[in-house]
């Protein structure tokens, strides 16, 4: 079964449950459901429509801040898919500094690359290469975020979490702009 997200009384972000604890949730009166799966659970001689989102009736106050696992999803989802060397799509992950040369997997070594730049830069330190970054990549803070990095993210959740995971549409090029003159000429 998939999972729920838990939203606070203030709409914010808490985390993910199993979609079955969002149920016993919605069953204890402790949630409302915002966003349905289409999904019906058959509970205790009651149909219960299993939530996608969940919002809790009272507010719960989250002391604390997760830290961000470094994920493909996120650090896409971070980088807005664009390569941050040439701004092209981005589709593969570059280590700033080069793993086999002892580079970290952490926030402020890896960034979105299109496949011309990581073939370019391949394993050589950027001051090898001339190319440059676009800006100093960061660890992303927030719950939100945490979310993304642990997995799959249901484009129902995007506006509580308040990221985009989908891949952005590519780029007109100018081969998609051509356009058949003769259909307008004489
Ligand atoms: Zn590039």
């Amino acid at each position: 079964m998939s999972r729920a997200l838990v939203l606070n009384a203030s709409f914010e972000a808490l985390g993910t449950v199993p979609a079955r604890r969002a149920v016993v949730l919605l069953l204890a009166g402790k949630g409302d459901c915002v966003h349905a799966t289409g999904l019906v659970l058959h509970a205790e001689r009651v149909e219960v429509p299993v939530p996608s989102v969940l919002r809790l009736r009272t507010f719960v106050s989250v002391p604390y801040r997760r830290r961000v696992a470094v994920s493909r999803t996120a650090v896409m989802a971070r980088d807005g898919h664009r390569c941050q060397y040439c701004g092209a799509r981005g589709d593969s992950i570059d280590h700033i500094h080069p793993r086999s040369r002892g580079g970290t997997h952490t926030w402020d070594n890896v960034v979105a690359a299109c496949r011309p730049c990581n073939v370019r830069k391949r394993d050589r330190l950027l001051s090898d290469t001339g190319m440059r970054l676009r800006c100093a990549p960061r660890a992303p803070v927030g719950v939100g975020w945490a979310i993304v990095a642990g997995g799959a993210v249901p484009i129902e959740w995007h506006t509580y979490l308040g990221i985009d995971t989908r891949v952005a549409a590519p780029e007109p090029s100018w081969d998609d702009l051509a356009w058949d003159e003769s259909a307008v000429a004489g």
